[in-house]
């Protein structure tokens, strides 16, 4: 049987507001904020505040929500870092990666030439995340 949800898990805590995060999106379903170890400069994280481990417990009522929001964000980090392209990412219990158990969809931006870092692997810098998140904000905005 599947593992159940469990409200301790740092993105259930990062939308509870109890752990800070650099929001660059929130509507009534999702919230988007930084990755603090990104694969690449932009790195966002899209999630639904429903609660579920993954794709595989998830309410289908919650993608049509998210993956809008997703679009929305993959547009806005084009735009933010002038990039060529965007990866998106989704990883389902431990033996695909995933490591935190909220549902969530990573965002990318990607560049010709320029390959993916480690999955959690080093910590960036606040103030670069914050900048990179301002640039974020700024591109949803307009
Ligand atoms: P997963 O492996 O579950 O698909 O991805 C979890 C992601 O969350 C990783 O890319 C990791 O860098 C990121 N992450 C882990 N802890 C934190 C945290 O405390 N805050 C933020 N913003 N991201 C985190």
């Amino acid at each position: 049987m599947a593992e159940a949800y469990d409200p301790g898990n740092i993105f259930a805590k990062i939308l509870r507001g109890e752990i800070p995060s650099q929001r660059v999106y929130e509507d009534d379903a999702v919230v988007a904020f930084m990755d603090v170890m990104p694969q690449g400069t932009g790195h966002t994280l899209v999630v639904p505040k429903a609660p579920s481990r993954n794709i595989l417990d998830a309410d289908p009522a919650t993608f049509g929500p998210l993956f809008g929001v997703v679009q929305k964000v993959a547009v806005a980090v084009k735009k933010a870092f002038d990039a060529d392209g965007v990866t998106i990412m989704q990883f389902n219990e431990p033996a695909s990666g995933q490591t935190v158990y909220h549902l969530h969809v990573h965002v990318v931006p990607r560049f010709e030439g320029v390959p993916l870092k480690p999955h959690s692997g080093q910590m960036e810098k606040p103030e670069v995340l914050a900048e990179n998140a301002n640039k974020i904000r700024a591109a949803l905005g307009s």
